[in-house]
């Protein structure tokens, strides 16, 4: 395999809370912990994980909008944020952000064509008022709004058409990886369904990578090609989209497909329950943070934390138990 469009080293993202009130040791929110992937170009990986997993804290830290505490981020095999990447590759204009709440990241004094224009305008991508009209044209094409659409303000528009906006904006400067953080949780499930599908066809269209940042995971089961999982800013699984749904290795991966809704009686998976509720990050249980809910903990669980090792395939999961029945297979 050549280099990957997106690889993520290591990447750790701790908040320096200070001393608390009574002047005790310093406290720390580590809302990402050592997390490592790949994005090949083209391919589509989901981050998935309940509230305050760290996952759109790692798309953040990819766009650039968060410093990393440690590790690094290699777009095309270069470091963003290093010199040859600002040089070179514009990396902040190969990666592209498309955030939950469309109106809020849209100016509402603005009219559409401007939005769209700004990054065209800004990363200088059109040299005449003619060719700028035309890139705009097409974007508004590219997101299925109707032409006029261009002259009219946010207000206007429906929740589905406000994110079809964010969408060309996102697109207006030609980015290789698009994170699409929570981008469909806010809207109703039909038109939930019509962004993704509108996702996915412009993803084949436009030869883009995606990192898809999302809690629902039927949402995800329609669009990944891989998935990750993560819990308290760790990954605990991850695997392609058929070794995730089909056969979740991960006790918290269990859980979390146990929950969605299946239609077909055939493919309903045993329920299982999560024990409690979910510890906070200032003070994440040792060993390994899941086996306070876990129903599987066993003795080694509090003491040592796992590695995310290979099951096999794409497969990787962090988990003592898995590890020990692989071993004794
Ligand atoms: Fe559960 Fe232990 Fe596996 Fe953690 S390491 S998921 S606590 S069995």
């Amino acid at each position: 395999m050549g280099v990957p469009l997106l690889s993520v080293q290591n990447l750790s993202k701790h908040y320096d809370l200070g001393n608390n009130w009574f002047g005790g040791a310093q406290r720390w929110l580590k809302a990402v912990v050592d997390v490592s992937f790949d994005i090949a170009r083209g391919e589509t990986l989901s981050l998935v994980g309940e509230s305050g997993c760290g996952k759109s804290t790692v798309g953040r830290a990819i766009a650039g909008l968060h410093s990393v505490t440690a590790g690094q981020v290699l777009l095309n095999g270069v470091a963003i944020g290093s010199p040859e990447a600002k040089v070179g590759g514009h990396w902040h204009r190969k990666i592209q952000v498309i955030f939950q709440d469309p109106y809020s990241s849209l100016n509402p004094r603005m009219r559409v064509r401007d939005i769209i224009a700004e990054p065209l305008r800004n990363f200088g991508m059109a040299r005449t008022s003619g060719e700028l009209e035309a890139r705009v044209n097409r974007l508004i094409d590219l997101v299925r709004l109707p032409r006029d659409s261009g002259d009219r303000f946010p207000h206007e528009f429906s929740g589905g058409q406000r994110q079809r906006i964010g969408i060309a904006r996102a697109l207006a400067p030609e980015p290789e990886l698009i994170i699409c953080d929570e981008a469909v949780s806010a809207l109703d499930v039909s038109v939930k369904a019509q962004i993704v599908n509108l996702l996915g066809e412009l993803r084949h269209e436009l030869g883009l990578s995606l990192l898809f940042i999302s809690h629902d995971l039927a949402i995800v089961d329609h669009i990944t090609d891989r998935v990750a999982v993560m819990y308290l800013g760790r990954i605990v699984e991850i695997g392609t989209r058929a070794e995730l749904f089909e056969t979740p290795k991960h006790p918290y991966t269990r859980a979390l497909l146990s929950a969605v809704p299946v239609v077909d009686a055939h493919m309903r998976r045993e329920r299982l329950l999560l024990k409690g509720e979910l510890p906070s990050p200032l003070s994440p249980p040792s060993g390994c943070t899941f086996r306070t809910r876990c129903p599987l903990a066993e003795a080694r669980c509090g003491t040592e934390t796992p590695a995310l090792l290979s099951l096999g395939g794409k497969q990787m999961a962090a988990c003592h138990l898995l590890h020990s029945q692989n071993l004794n297979a």
